[in-house]
């Protein structure tokens, strides 16, 4: 059987710094190497998905400029990607993106954009930028990982309510610099500060994330074919290195 997998790529000119778009590269080659049919559609504020077509929404960071733009055209369609997200469709949202993901984000000038509210987490601005490399540690389906990235933001984000983090800090700062929490995920949706970008280098996760999408699309389990990971491993391993404890 040949598998396909639609994935809707939100705001990519917008919503799109450190090289945020290699997440939806890492994405479409993971599939590809497999065999899987991926189909990436990009949506720009003037466009909406028709929600039950896509298996997996990708959302990327930006600063605060960009989150503006964004914010209004996104809390618009908040309830539609909550829907596909109950449904099942996975979503992966950076640092921005992230941001705009929870309750409201609430900026240094004391604007606040209100969020999706997908995520039980809100956002504040600190007073300092929380830059560097990052090493956090999870267990997605009972698998550990230590993710490797990149972060740099203001904002601190604070889980809410049942807000389950995404995993706990080794090295950086993570949600907030206070808790040792790292992003959030809610059933197949993962928020994270990490950049970098994330996917190529944590192959992991990004297989995680093509499992769940391939779930919502089969409603069943679809065994991935195992792919060569060596250079994806050094990627990763020479990302921990540069990290400072
Ligand atoms: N503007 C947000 C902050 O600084 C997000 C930045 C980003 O996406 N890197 O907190």
């Amino acid at each position: 059987m040949n598998f396909e997998l639609r994935i809707a790529h939100l705001y990519p000119d917008l919503m799109n710094i450190y090289a945020d778009r290699g997440n939806i590269i890492a994405l479409v080659n993971r599939c590809r190497w497999r065999g899987i049919d991926v189909h990436v559609d990009e949506f720009s504020p003037d466009r909406t998905p028709a929600w039950d077509d896509y298996d997996f929404f990708y959302l990327g960071g930006g600063q605060d400029r960009e989150q503006q733009l964004v914010a209004e055209n996104l809390a618009a369609k908040g309830a539609g990607l909550t829907g596909a997200v109950e449904q099942g469709a996975a979503l992966l949202a950076i640092c921005g993106g992230y941001q705009l993901l929870g309750q409201y984000y609430r900026t240094a000038g004391g604007l606040t954009m209100e969020g999706v509210g997908l995520f039980q987490a809100y956002t504040v601005a600190g007073q300092r930028r929380l830059i560097g490399n990052v090493v956090a540690r999870c267990s997605l389906d009972g698998v550990l990982l230590e993710l490797a990235g990149f972060e740099n933001h203001s904002g601190k984000t604070f889980l809410t309510g049942d807000g389950q983090p995404l995993g706990r800090i080794v090295a950086g700062f993570g949600n907030n610099a206070e808790d040792g929490t790292e992003g959030i995920i809610y059933k197949s949706a993962i928020g994270t500060y990490l950049h970098g970008p994330l996917l190529p280098k944590n192959p992991e996760l990004t297989d995680f994330l093509l499992g769940r999408s391939l779930m919502h699309r089969y409603g069943k389990e679809v065994v991935l074919t195992p792919l060569d990971d060596c250079l994806e491993k050094e990627a990763h391993r020479v990302a921990v290195a540069q990290v400072r404890y």
